[in-house]
């Protein structure tokens, strides 16, 4: 079975793992130009569903470098005012995860550029770089022929899109899938963690994801990166760049607010970063002083503005030889920060699904279908679940009926 994979974010090259470890060859197309390409990433949330899918898909050296470079906070999320009052706490359900074996970690945050240099580790052969894919032929034999930028061609018996929210496969394979602007505008900024800055912010925001917001939903969120074991000889063995990365701490921190109350998008998505940091300032002036604070210590480099955005979930489809995983299917709103856990679910259940169909226990659309059914009903839930917190927390709009 000739497997071929649209994208090398998080999604595909988990799914490129687990299938390779378990014997079955796949090939990677990732439009970046190598695993370096882009500025350092941002760290993620993962639960217990993301990790166990981890667990599964890699190698017991990548397993424990992966540990190595990842913080265990003791809590996941915390709830404040602008003024740091603790808010009262909320349902906890949906970042729980699906529960593993004891010995892995409910929480663990980690840098996505940083894990995903971990999965591109053992799949060199597999990843095709500076390889965008455009879309893609189906023929009468059931054959797939994927097409790539600049006129190149792959063929395929299955081609999985894992190539994020603005997925070309998607839009031709689920062209009914849309992807809505939530209304919700976000300026993202890094803070190194280093001792001053740590001496400045209060302990109580080193434990966790705090979300401050008041009551106009306008709203600003600090989450720590402190590295487990920067010292581990599985780190010390990679390549320089991996290794500065890898071994640096930092929190995310985001400022969101509605747009009639941010810069207009035309000044937003042009400002330059001094800018957006400034604007930030202006906002939480009145705040409580720890919360003005974080935004002074955001490393103006690394300031960038986003849209908070989300696919709008649609009717079961007929299974076919193109499937979607990932943000190309059910990219969601980041209240929850579950999108990249239910990514990696897909990889786990689709993974599994595919190990199936080559032992013959199954027809390749019968796989194909029990991992689009699970995939509906797991994902959209999560979708949901996180369009409405974001509702309440983040005063985002609804999704589109
Ligand atoms: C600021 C922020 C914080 C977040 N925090 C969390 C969190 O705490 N927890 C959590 O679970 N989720 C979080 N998320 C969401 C999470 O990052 C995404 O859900 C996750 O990265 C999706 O993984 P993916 O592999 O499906 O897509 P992506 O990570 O988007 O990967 C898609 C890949 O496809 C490549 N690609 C795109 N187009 C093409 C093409 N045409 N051809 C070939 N390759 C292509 C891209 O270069 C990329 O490598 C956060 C997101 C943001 C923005």
């Amino acid at each position: 079975m000739r497997i071929v994979i649209a994208g090398g974010g998080l999604a595909g090259l988990t799914l490129a793992h687990y299938l390779n470890r378990n014997g079955l060859d796949v090939a990677v197309y990732e439009r970046d130009a190598d695993i370096a390409a882009r500025e350092a990433g941002y760290r993620i949330h993962i639960n217990s569903t993301g990790t166990s899918a981890l667990h599964a898909a890699l190698e017991p050296r990548l397993w424990e470098l992966f540990l190595a470079t990842c913080g265990m906070p003791s809590e996941d999320m915390l709830l404040f005012d602008e003024q740091l009052n603790l808010r009262p706490g909320r349902d906890r359900s949906a970042t729980e995860g699906t529960g593993v074996p004891a010995d892995i970690p409910e929480h663990l945050v980690v840098c996505r550029s940083t894990l995903r240099r971990i999965l591109y580790l053992g799949l060199e052969k597999a990843v095709h770089f500076g390889a965008k894919v455009t879309g893609y032929r189906t023929h009468l034999d059931s054959s797939v022929t994927v097409l790539l930028e600049g006129g190149a061609t792959v063929e395929a018996d299955v081609l999985i899109a894992a190539d994020g929210i603005n997925s070309a496969v998607r839009a031709q394979r689920l062209p009914q899938v849309q992807v809505a602007d939530l209304g919700s505008r976000h300026i993202a900024a890094k803070i190194h963690l280093t001792d001053e800055a740590k001496a400045t912010l209060p302990a109580e925001l080193f434990n966790a994801f705090s979300l401050a917001y008041d009551a106009d939903f306008t709203g600003l969120t600090l989450g720590p990166l402190e590295r487990t074991d920067p010292a581990s000889p599985l780190i010390a063995e990679q390549d320089p760049g991996f290794r500065r990365e890898a071994t640096a701490d930092y929190a995310l921190s985001i400022f969101n607010s509605l747009p009639d109350l941010m810069l207009p998008d035309d000044e937003l998505f042009t400002a330059d970063p001094d800018e957006l940091k400034a604007h930030a300032l202006q906002r939480v002036a009145g705040w409580h002083p720890a919360l003005v604070d974080t935004v002074r210590l955001w490393d103006t480099v690394t300031v960038q503005a986003l849209k908070c955005r989300s696919c709008v979930p649609v009717d079961a489809w007929e299974p076919s030889h193109i499937t979607v995983m990932g943000d190309a299917v059910h990219a969601m709103s980041p209240a929850l920060g579950i999108g990249a856990n239910t990514a990696l679910r897909d990889a786990h259940t689709l993974g599994d699904q595919l190990l199936a169909v080559a032992a013959d226990d199954k027809p390749l659309l019968d796989g194909v279908a029990g991992y689009e059914q699970a995939m509906r009903d797991y994902a959209y839930h999560a979708l949901r679940m996180s369009a409405f917190v974001g509702q309440k927390v983040i005063g985002h709009l609804p999704l589109p009926e």
